[in-house]
């Protein structure tokens, strides 16, 4: 019995530190990467998806919920592009999570949106923007906007740990800025050249870089060819109003018949990474960013 004791008092010390541990959900890789170099050892965070997925279009699964129900603190984009986590939250009802708790956190609430393009009350067009446009996690600086919101979350829930979450505050924030300075700096010289890009994924991306914004392929957000004029769409390539156009994979599987055309005109195709993806160039938040700024100066070197 004496033995029973000592091997549980030792099995529950040797367990403490992952049970301890603040378990956090996010929605995407960037949000999981951020988080994680804000709570560091003091937290156990799940992604939901990867940058491969198209994240407006994600299927809920009885494993997110399974996750969702047993965290502290979930951490979505907003703005309805993962509006697929309410469902998730819905069933996992975890009183810990759920809107209006600690444990959920909106990390669009601080961000200064981008409208949508198009206007979300004209007929028989289903904006999946409506809400503004949610992609702001392609602006460095918004992924500052997001450690501060998170930093603040955790120190709410775990008040005792809040030096630490300062200090890797403070890190990750001067780690993006001073990479900030030299992305600037690598991609200013190609910055008059004109970018299309097929979805509205790279409003905040190019306005962080100040580059030239020439417009989107698709007429209508999330609609893929809906209403694109082709012809009209060509002359204004062959005339030289775009340099490149900057693109997700996942769009040119489903958009293939209007890629193929894409591909026959002077426009350089150019793919770039819209979120996280572990094993890939784009393994941590920091890295995405670096990846597309070096993606698409090597695009824009060789479209001039
Ligand atoms: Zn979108």
């Amino acid at each position: 019995m004496r033995f029973s004791k000592l091997f549980l008092v030792c099995f529950l010390a040797w367990a403490a530190p992952a049970f301890s541990a603040i378990r956090i959900v996010t929605s995407t890789g960037d949000l999981a990467d951020i988080a994680k170099s804000i709570g560091q050892n003091h937290v156990a965070v799940t992604r939901l998806t990867d940058g491969r997925q198209d994240l407006h279009q994600v299927e809920a699964r009885p494993s997110m919920v399974s996750k969702v129900r047993q965290c502290e603190l979930v951490v979505v984009i907003g703005m309805e592009l993962d509006g697929w986590m309410d469902s998730i939250i819905r069933t996992a009802a975890n009183p810990r999570v759920i809107h209006g708790k600690s444990g959920y956190l909106d990390a669009s609430v601080d961000i200064k949106k981008i409208p949508s393009r198009v206007n979300p009350n004209a007929p028989g067009v289903g904006d999946i923007h409506r809400m503004g446009n949610p992609h702001y996690w392609l602006d460095p600086m918004n992924g500052i906007v997001i450690a501060d919101e998170i930093r603040d979350r955790l120190v709410q829930i775990d008040p005792k740990n809040t030096a630490d979450y300062n200090r890797n505050y403070e890190a990750f924030s001067q780690s993006i800025r001073s990479a900030m300075v030299g992305w600037r700096a690598s991609i200013a010289e190609v910055k008059d050249l004109p970018v299309l890009s097929f979805h509205s994924s790279w409003d905040y991306f190019l306005h962080a870089f100040e580059l030239r914004n020439a417009g989107t392929v698709e007429v209508y957000p999330g609609m893929g060819s809906l209403g694109v004029d082709l012809a009209a769409l060509k002359s204004k390539i062959n005339r030289g109003d775009y340099s490149v156009l900057i693109y997700e994979p996942a769009q040119a599987q489903i958009n293939a018949q209007l890629f193929k055309h894409l591909e026959a005109t002077r426009l350089k195709l150019t793919p770039l990474i819209p979120s996280v993806i572990d094993g890939s160039p784009a393994n941590t938040y920091k890295n995405l960013i670096g990846h597309n700024v070096s993606a698409l100066r090597s695009a824009l070197d060789s479209a001039r």
